[in-house]
């Protein structure tokens, strides 16, 4: 079969190679269950990875098959496989098991080992192939009236996990009714972070670059949310304007200065949730005594957030779903950048990288 990979440590490497097409028996003890792939999203890690800031290539192997953000099709189970059968919908999640404690109680998103293993990210062979097998363990059943969005979950997962962690971390506080949220970014993890927040009953804000109106900002205000960019309202000066601050904070738009704004615009017991993987080396200057203050005076949390486990990806089918009745068609308009065929990659990165307008690109690999 056909997949798309890259070479670790050679900057735009992305190019397709020939594989053995796995099957079921691949997986022991009749757990396998064998996908055909039909899309795979791309995002901004396939970009950092296609510019060999990150991925290393599994054992025995100089190159990774990307694509991390599934969507398929079962074409096949081992005997003792139930909740999955041929022709079903399914999502794989992303991170397997490594060693620690969590890794050992099914919470590999909360792994403190140093060593991920992440498919299609690294040391593990991605989704950007023509199939896939993996452990029964790892599949997640998409309804059939998902299926034209399904290839989202992904990326819901993230924010299905940093928001019930968020509720979770909230316990502390006996009652909690968070009234109003703020989403820092627009973009596919700020719009679906605004969806969740929405769909909990929160009254939402959420913070772009761009001024409106746009897709991005129509999509937000699809939601019954309010966009405003970070240069009409400073972030940490928005609670003159939304007076007492925000009860939750999503931030998610890769830029790192925002998370010290986002202190500021937090409310007294707040909680703000750090989504952006930063990988530079930025520097900037904050007002720390305040933030300080203002955090110890107000019991405020702020926690940090990856990945996602399997728990998460059924939450996000539920969303979804509930998506899907209150807000109908508004998933599909996030998927904006098809590109036909996984020999068409070099398009698939090429819009990724450049195309504008984008919110998710994503390879169409079988019809
Ligand atoms: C993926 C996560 C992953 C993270 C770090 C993200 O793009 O969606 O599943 O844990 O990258 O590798
Ligand atoms: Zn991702």
């Amino acid at each position: 079969m056909k997949a798309v990979a890259v070479t670790p440590g050679k900057p735009n490497s992305a190019h397709l190679v020939e594989m053995q097409t796995p099957q079921v028996s691949d997986v022991a003890g009749g757990r396998g269950v064998l996908v055909k792939v039909l899309r795979v999203g791309v995002d901004g890690t396939d970009k950092e990875i296609n510019a060999a800031e990150y991925g290393q290539a599994p054992p025995g192997f100089d190159f990774l098959v990307t694509g991390h953000e599934s969507f398929g099709q079962v074409e096949a189970v081992g005997a003792e496989v139930r909740h999955v059968k041929p022709g079903d919908y399914v999502v794989a999640t992303v991170r397997r098991p490594g060693h620690s404690i969590y890794d050992r109680i099914g919470t590999s998103d909360m792994t403190t080992d140093s060593t991920y293993y992440e498919r299609g990210i690294n040391l593990l062979h991605g989704y950007l192939a023509e199939y896939y097998v993996d452990d029964a363990e790892f599949i997640v059943k998409i309804p059939r009236g998902l299926k034209e969005v399904g290839v989202l979950l992904e990326p819901m997962t993230v924010v299905e996990k940093g928001i019930t962690q968020a509720f979770e971390i909230q316990r502390r506080l006996r009652v909690w009714r968070p009234k109003r949220a703020a989403v820092m970014g627009a973009g596919t993890i700020g719009l679906l972070a605004t969806l969740v927040l929405r769909l909990r009953g929160l009254e939402v804000v959420t913070f772009g670059k761009t001024p409106k109106p746009y897709l991005n900002s129509d999509l937000v205000e699809a939601l019954g949310a309010t966009y405003v960019t970070s240069d009409e309202l400073p972030v940490a000066e928005s609670p003159n304007k939304y007076e007492g601050g925000f009860d939750l904070i999503f931030e998610a738009t890769g830029y790192s200065p925002i998370a010290f704004d986002s202190m500021q615009a937090l409310a007294r017991n707040g909680v703000l949730v750090l989504s952006s993987v930063t990988g530079g080396d930025r520097l900037t200057e904050v007002p720390s005594d305040k933030i300080n203050l203002e955090f110890v005076l107000g019991n405020k949390v702020m926690v940090g957030t990856v990945n996602a486990n399997r728990e998460y990806f059924e939450s996000g089918v539920g969303d979804m779903s509930q998506a899907e009745l209150e807000y109908p068609g508004w998933l599909a308009r996030l998927l904006t950048h098809p590109v036909k065929g996984l020999e068409n990659y070099r398009e698939l990165f090429d819009k990724l990288t450049n195309a504008k307008d984008s919110i998710k690109v994503y390879c169409q690999v079988s019809e």
